[in-house]
């Protein structure tokens, strides 16, 4: 049985307590790892190291930071068979989908923050005719929490702790207890790429116990988390009386708005990936599908068959289209909702049911689900599912298809499928998301701001937005003599 360590101060080390937790492998149901279930004194000594450590990195040179980066990148690059395989196995996903998307990005993410934070600048602000000059010192905070959600384990871990340590903060980071295995592999990674003892700590364990000490701990100045809205607003809670630096990604439940003079065919294919890519599990997965009326039947009728051609099965079998969902509480979870819709009057087009998968009967397999719903604010089209489930509405007009769009408490992002110029102006305005992806989804240009609004999150990462979250301003006013 392998063991999943804490990797601190530049090792791997156990738990300080010596106790373990069962790590699951969502394609068969069996426990095939433990991992370590940090407590209060192991989030303590990671913390001592990365303070240790700042002092040094934060005076690292850009170039020498860019460069270790980079470094970690490639080394990530050369071991995607490996992750991509670790990746699988501890999420479910199908093996091709973490060798395609997860891993890469996960290397994109320490390749773009190594080159973006030599581009890095600060302000100055001369004012005229009062002899002062005014510049904008962006310091690292010092040591920093980041805590990441089980769905794209390394690619959303890594999206946190790339700009922080780019920016000179040393971290103590703490991935899913659900997903530990490719935040451990990157351990060794971190060692062989030469980043220095003490910079990024992982530990693993509970949200409760092992990341609410991160969020708690008074000397960690801010807190990056990506999570569900009740765990985001937990964690406002507790770091708010502390006046910790936040940046929150969470919950969505995002439109899709289909219109009748859109790109009939491309809008089918990529509407399948933004249904069920990953197994429904993306925070920016459309599972609100609104079609104009005019074609509603026709998206019926053309969705669904495409749908039934997926194939649910072993996540390593490179024909697999939909793998595992992440753990049986999760399955258990979605279940209830088809059931909840049910209740409520929907009207299950496709799917709803488990899938025995041969040789792998105790995995967490189930069927994509369409659900025909008749009310917007039925439970199933406002709560977050995050799993292969989405409900289908059709709308007459523009102003009803925005208004039902809207009437949601999240805001993370939204798809429309229109060629009409003058409407996707209008809705890109009017659409209440951080993100309006028009003819597309799941395009992502990692300079652009991300984030939600509503209740699907407070703050932007990406780009320079990232390496400002991750640095304090100072203002140094300077008058001088003429
Ligand atoms: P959770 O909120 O349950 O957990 C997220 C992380 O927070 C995990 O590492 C979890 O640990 C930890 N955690 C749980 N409780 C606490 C606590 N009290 N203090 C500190 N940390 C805690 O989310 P899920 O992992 O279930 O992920 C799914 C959610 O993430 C969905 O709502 C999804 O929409 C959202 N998400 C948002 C994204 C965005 O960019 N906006 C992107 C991807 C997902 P553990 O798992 O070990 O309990």
């Amino acid at each position: 049985m392998q063991y999943l360590k804490n990797y601190i101060d530049g090792d791997y080390i156990d738990p300080i307590e010596n106790d373990w937790l069962d790590n699951y492998n969502p394609s068969n149901g069996e426990v095939y790892s433990k991992i370590a279930k940090s407590k209060k004194a192991d989030v303590e000594n990671a913390y001592r190291a990365a303070a240790k450590a700042f002092p040094e990195w934060s005076n690292t040179t850009i170039d020498e930071r860019s460069k270790i980066l980079i470094r970690i990148a490639d080394l990530i690059e050369q071991n995607l068979d490996t992750l991509a395989a670790a990746e699988s196995k501890d999420n479910g996903k199908p093996l091709s989908l973490a060798k395609a998307v997860d891993i890469p990005r996960a290397s994109s993410n320490f390749r773009f923050f190594g080159n973006a934070i030599t581009q890095f600048a600060s302000e100055a602000h001369e004012s005229v005719g009062m002899n002062t000059m005014n510049y904008t010192l962006r310091q690292p905070i010092g040591v920093v929490g980041c805590i990441s959600p089980w769905n794209l384990p390394l690619y959303l871990f890594t999206w946190k702790i790339a700009p922080a340590i780019a920016a000179g903060n040393c971290v103590v980071a703490k991935p899913s207890e659900v997903t530990p295995l490719t935040a451990f592999l990157l351990g060794e990674i971190l060692t062989q790429a030469g980043l220095p003892k003490g910079v990024l700590n992982i530990v693993h364990g509970t949200g409760p116990e092992t990341g609410q000490a991160i969020v708690e701990h008074p000397q960690i100045k801010a807190i990056s988390f990506t999570g569900g809205t009740a765990t985001g607003a937990h964690i406002a809670r507790t770091a708010a009386p502390m006046f910790k630096k936040l940046s929150l990604e969470l919950g969505g439940k995002n439109p899709n708005l289909i219109f009748a003079d859109c790109d009939y065919d491309k809008m089918l294919s990529v509407t399948l990936k933004s249904s069920f890519a990953n197994q429904g599990q993306i925070c920016l997965c459309g599972s609100r599908i609104y079609i104009e009326a005019s074609i509603f039947e026709k998206f019926k009728k053309d969705f669904v068959a495409k749908v039934s051609e997926l194939k649910v099965g072993n996540p390593k079998d490179a024909k697999t289209n939909i793998g595992a969902l992440v753990s049986k509480s999760h399955l258990e979870k979605v279940e209830s909702y088809i059931k909840i819709a049910q209740e409520e009057g929907g009207v299950i087009l496709f799917g709803g049911n488990r899938v025995e998968v041969k040789n792998l009967e105790n995995g967490y397999y189930l069927q994509p689900t369409i659900i025909e719903i008749k009310d917007n604010n039925c439970r199933v089209n406002q709560e977050e599912i995050f799993g292969p489930v989405v409900t289908l509405m059709p709308f007459e007009t523009e102003a009803e298809a925005l208004a039902m769009a809207n009437d949601v408490k999240y805001g993370l992002s939204a798809t429309l499928w229109t060629n009409n110029l003058n409407r996707t102006m209008r809705l890109s305005k009017k659409l209440e998301a951080g993100i309006v992806w028009v003819n597309t989804w799941l395009n992502r240009d990692l300079r652009t701001p991300f984030g939600g609004v509503k209740e699907s999150g407070v703050g932007r990462e990406g780009g320079f937005e990232a390496l400002k979250f991750f640095t304090e301003a100072k203002n140094v006013c300077i008058t001088y003599e003429n």
